[in-house]
C-alpha cells in the first residue's frame, strides 16, 4: 500500500516519498509528515540476523513506498559501504552501563553521516522518478558538522552540486580544516564574513529568490536543501535504532517483552523524532530521554508544556546543539494535536511571532514518554573524566551531556531499563575540549598535536577523517561578504 505525506500545517495535498524529498518543505511552511507510521513486518528475531544494510532496506521501504526494491537497495549500497569504518556501521560501544550507539563511522566522524551519506542518493533517485531533469544545488549554511557531512555525501554524485557557506571565524580549525580540503568537481566551500546566522539568513533569502530560481531554471539549475527537517534524512536515521534493539536481542541483553530507554543529545530534534517513529513502528523502545545542553528550550518545554525561544543563546562546547528553534519538534506537536494541521499552524505561528507557545493538557498527556534533562557544561566534562576514568572510553561532548543525563535520570528514577545513548561525534572532532575534561594541560598545543595525545589515552587509532587532514591540500579558500554571497553563487553556478 502507498504511504503519502501530507504536510503538518494544512491539509492540502498529499506527496509521494520521492516529492516529499526534493521538495524538502512543504509549500506552506510544514514539514512533511506520514499519513500514518508503519509498522515493522519483521519480527526481532528476525532484524537480528540482519546486516545494517538489510535492515536499513526493511525500514525504509515501509515509509519509502514509491521507491522500487532495486531504487532502495542501489541508494543504501551506494551510501553504506566501505566509507565507514566498520562493517557493522553503526556498532554498540558497552560503558557505564549503558549501550553507546556510535553513529560516528562515517566519512566525517559525526552522525550526520548516517542521513547525509544516503540523502543524495535519494535525491537523485527521487529527481528521476518525478522526470525532473535540472541539475539540483543544494545549498547549505553550517555551523560546523552538516556542512562536512553534507560536502561528503553530495561530493562526485551524478546529477547534483553543493555550495556550502560557513561563519569565516565561527567554526573550529578542524571543522574549517575538514571542509576546505574537501575534493570533488562538484563542491564549493565559501567562508562568510560574519556568523552562523548571517550565513543561515543569506541562504534562506537565496532559496526565497525567484528572479534567481528563474535564470537557474532557464541553465537547467534548481536549489534543494539537505537540511534535517527532510524527511530523507529523518527515516534513514529510524534504522539505527531498529539495528541497536535487534543486536541487544540478539545479544540476549534484551528479552520479550521488555524495552529499551533512548537517550539523545538533542539540537533540532531530528534524531530522537526518528527514535519516537521506531517506538511507533513497533520497536521495542520504552523512555525517550531528550538531553539539552546550557541551551535548554527543550528541556523546559518537557516540564512545563511551554515552549520559549525568548532566552540568551549561549555558546557551549557541545555547539552542534546550540539551537534555540528545534524544527522537527513540529513533527510531534502535530502528532500530540491528533494530527491536527489548523491547531499545528496556529502554534507555530505564535512561535515566529511571539516566540513561544503553549500545548494544552490534553496535548502534554501524550508527552508520557518523553523525558527532557539537561546537562551544563562543566557536568558533561564531568562525565567525560568519569567514564574515561572508569572504563578507558571517551565520549565527545555532545555524547557526554547525554551521558550525564542518563546518570541523572538513573539516580532520581530508580528505572532499571536497558539504556542506549545515541553517540553523535567522534571525540576526535573535539580535542581540545575532550582533553580539558580529561583534565589535561591544551594550551600551546594544537588541536593536531590533542589528536595524538586523544588516541594515546584511548587507546584508539585515530580515524581516517582526521588523519588526512594532516596533509590534505586546502582546495577552497573563497571568501565573501554577507552581501556578496548571490553574486557569488551566481559566479559559482557560470550565471553571472
Ligand atoms: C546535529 C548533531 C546533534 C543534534 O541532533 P538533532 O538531530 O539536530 O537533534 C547532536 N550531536 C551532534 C554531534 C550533531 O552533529
Amino acid at each position: 500500500m502507498e504511504l503519502l505525506y501530507r504536510s503538518t500545517r494544512s491539509d492540502g495535498r498529499k506527496v509521494r516519498a520521492s516529492e516529499a524529498i526534493l521538495k524538502g518543505l512543504a509549500e506552506d511552511g510544514g514539514l512533511y509528515v506520514p499519513e500514518s507510521v508503519p509498522v515493522l513486518d519483521k519480527s526481532l528475531q528476525e532484524f537480528s540476523d540482519m546486516s545494517y544494510q538489510e535492515t536499513a532496506y526493511e525500514v525504509m521501504k515501509l515509509f519509502l513506498t514509491d521507491f522500487t526494491e532495486e531504487e532502495l537497495r542501489g541508494c543504501i549500497e551506494k551510501a553504506y559501504d566501505d566509507k565507514f569504518d566498520t562493517d557493522e556501521i553503526a556498532p554498540l560501544h558497552v560503558a557505564d552501563g549503558a549501550y553507546f550507539l556510535e553513529l560516528y563511522h562515517g566519512a566525517t566522524i559525526a552522525f550526520k553521516d548516517m542521513a547525509l551519506s544516503i540523502l543524495p542518493h535519494l535525491m537523485t533517485t527521487a529527481a528521476r522518478k518525478n522526470q525532473v531533469t535540472d541539475e539540483i544545488v543544494i545549498l547549505t549554511a553550517t555551523s560546523g558538522d552538516t556542512g562536512k557531512a553534507a560536502l561528503a555525501g553530495f561530493a562526485g554524485v551524478p546529477g547534483t552540486r553543493i555550495i556550502v557557506f560557513y561563519p569565516k571565524d565561527g567554526v573550529s580549525p578542524i571543522q574549517e580544516r575538514q571542509m576546505v580540503t574537501q575534493k570533488g568537481e562538484n563542491v564549493r566551500v565559501v567562508g562568510i564574513r560574519g556568523n552562523f546566522d548571517d550565513a543561515q539568513s543569506g541562504v534562506k533569502e537565496l532559496f526565497g529568490d525567484r528572479a534567481l530560481a528563474d535564470t537557474m531554471a532557464r541553465a537547467g539549475l534548481r536549489f534543494s536543501s539537505a537540511n534535517s527537517i527532510n524527511i530523507g534524512r529523518l527515516v534513514p536515521q529510524i534504522v539505527y535504532y531498529v539495528y541497536a534493539c535487534a543486536k541487544l536481542w540478539k545479544a540476549g541483553k534484551l528479552s520479550e517483552g521488555q524495552a529499551v530507554n533512548v537517550v539523545v543529545p538533542t539540537g533540532n530534534f531530528g534524531n530522537i523524532l526518528a527514535a519516537y517513529y521506531a517506538k511507533l513502528a513497533g520497536a521495542p523502545i520504552g523512555k525517550l530521554i531528550c538531553a539539552s545542553n546550557e541551551n535548554k528550550v527543550l528541556y523546559d518545554f518537557f516540564q512545563t508544556g511551554t515552549y520559549d525561544r525568548n532566552r540568551e543563546f549561549i555558546l557551549t562546547a557541545s555547539p552542534s546543539m546550540d539551537i534555540l528553534i528545534s524544527s522537527n519538534l513540529e513533527r510531534l506537536i502535530y502528532r500530540i494535536t491528533g494530527d491536527n494541521a489548523a491547531e499545528t499552524a496556529e502554534r507555530m505561528k505564535e512561535l515566529s511571532g511571539q516566540g513561544r507557545y503553549t500545548i494544552t493538557p490534553g496535548m502534554k498527556e501524550k508527552l508520557e514518554d518523553f523525558r527532557g534533562g539537561y546537562a551544563a557544561q562543566e557536568r558533561a566534562a564531568l562525565a567525560i573524566r568519569r567514564i574515561y576514568e572508569r572504563d578507558g572510553y571517551v565520549l565527545d561532548p555532545h555524547t557526554a551531556v547525554a551521558a550525564a543525563v542518563y546518570e541523572d535520570y538513573r539516580d532520581a528514577s530508580a528505572d532499571t531499563a536497558v539504556t542506549v545513548i545515541a553517540s553523535t561525534a567522534s571525540p576526535y572532532k573535539f580535542p581540545r575540549s575532550v582533553m580539558e575534561a580529561i583534565g589535561e594541560e591544551c594550551d600551546g598545543r594544537t588541536d593536531l598535536e590533542l589528536v595524538d595525545m586523544l588516541s594515546a589515552y584511548s587507546h584508539t587509532p585515530v580515524p581516517r577523517a582526521v588523519e588526512e587532514l594532516r596533509s590534505a591540500p586546502v582546495l577552497h579558500n573563497r571568501v565573501c561578504e554577507r552581501n556578496e554571497m548571490k553574486e557569488t553563487v551566481k559566479e559559482i553556478l557560470g550565471l553571472a
